[in-house]
């Protein structure tokens, strides 16, 4: 009996190292990695640039505390700024500690201009994280059951409904915030049309409400752009990051500009290990290493390709609803439950995921190649015809 917590239907496999876009398991057998530890391998595994980088930091300073100036995370929210256009950034270390900042943040506003009981609008099939408030925020029941009473202040209307949103601010005068995924991502991937972004931007003007955008999953480059809201052509008033930022070190990031920049002083948020020396260092490091890679556009590049040649592996396959997504950020719903594919491709030698039941979900380094796409199809789409086919 395992005296891990049972938190996780844990595949019966362990790895032992990776080179790039393998990984090899205990007993030896090598995997092609579509999954990325689920988007967060962004540079895939033992990047020779990283592993310097984070060798030598850990070599001068792991940890200082947020009491004290931290050289590495300062240079990290220029950068993050930069590529962003957002002003100012707080460090976690993981999604559901940048969403909890974002919260924060949306319900310090609401105070502040004197609504009593800050609310943010959230999504259906949305994913936020685990925490209460995070929790709180996600928009799939059985995550939720067992842990009520969850937290208040959350009203939930149906992804890509601009309408929806309209109604609510009608009856509700305690609106602060809308918060989504550009592409909802344990959701199912899915996408809304851009027209429906730039809805929410411009409702959050009208009512001088926050727009949050999670790019925990969707950001870091994912889609072929640094962030989901650029795909959109919307800049949003906060941004959370967590997943690819440091290629596999723990670290999350919540930005803010415009009328989210500039709300928190000393002592209204903080973390112990946000921001230290070595996650900021790591996600320096992946930010360089994607620009001198190109890797925004060999996301999109690929991205395209693995789409196009998985409609062209399973054209006129029945039971195949859809190929969609962005860049490296591609779902393949069928109209079965399909979780049992999982374990299929590892028998195989495949790390694929399969979200919300139906949806073949694949979330590849941002480094996978030409030959590893048309690998990756050519191995994965017979294990979905015989699927379907059983
Ligand atoms: C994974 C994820 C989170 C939670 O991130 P953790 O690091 O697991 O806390 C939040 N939002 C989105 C969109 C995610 O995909």
């Amino acid at each position: 009996m395992s005296h891990v917590m049972n938190t996780y239907a844990r595949l019966p496999v362990t790895f032992s190292h990776g080179k790039g876009c393998r990984i090899t398991d205990t007993e030896g057998k090598e995997y092609l990695d579509a999954l990325s530890g689920i988007a967060v391998s962004t540079l895939g595994h033992a990047h020779p640039r990283l592993v310097d980088a984070i060798a030598a930091q850990a070599g001068r300073m792991l940890h200082t505390s947020n009491l004290y100036c931290i050289r590495e995370q300062e240079q990290l929210a220029d950068k993050l700024c930069e590529l962003s256009g957002m002003q100012e950034v707080f460090f976690g270390n993981s999604g559901a500690e940048a969403n909890e900042a974002a919260i924060k943040l949306a319900r310090f506003y609401g105070h502040k201009k004197g609504v009593e009981l800050p609310t943010i609008v959230v999504m259906e099939k949305a994913f936020h994280g685990r925490t209460m408030a995070t929790l709180s925020a996600t928009g799939n029941r059985k995550t939720q059951a067992g842990f009520e009473p969850l937290v208040s202040g959350f009203v939930r209307v149906p992804y890509g409904d601009l309408n929806a949103i309209r109604a609510v601010a009608e009856h509700n005068k305690n609106i602060v915030a809308v918060m989504l995924e550009i592409i909802q991502g344990e959701g199912g991937i899915h996408l809304a049309d851009p027209v429906y972004y730039r809805g929410v931007r411009e409702l959050c003007d009208a009512h001088d409400w926050m727009m949050i955008c999670d790019e925990v999953q969707c950001g870091m480059g994912r889609t072929g752009k640094w962030f989901g809201y650029q795909q959109a052509g919307v800049l949003p008033d906060v941004a959370t990051l967590a997943k690819g930022l440091a290629s596999g070190v723990a670290i999350g990031a919540c930005m803010a500009s415009g009328k989210a920049a500039g709300l928190f002083g000393p002592g209204n948020h903080g973390s112990t290990f946000g921001g230290n020396p070595l996650a900021s260092t790591a996600a320096l490091t992946t930010i360089a290493v994607m620009e001198e890679e190109g890797l925004l556009d060999n996301a999109a590049r690929i991205g395209s390709l693995i789409r196009q040649l998985f409609g062209e592996a399973l054209a006129g396959v029945a039971g195949v609803v859809d190929i969609r997504g962005h860049g490296l950020m591609i779902g393949i719903e069928l109209d079965r439950p399909c979780g049992e594919l999982v374990g299929k491709a590892l028998s195989d030698g495949l790390l694929i995921n399969v979200t919300s039941e139906k949806i073949i979900r694949l979330l590849p380094p941002l480094i996978f190649s030409d030959d590893d796409a048309r690998e990756l199809v050519a191995r994965t789409a017979p294990l979905i015809k015989d699927f379907l086919a059983a």
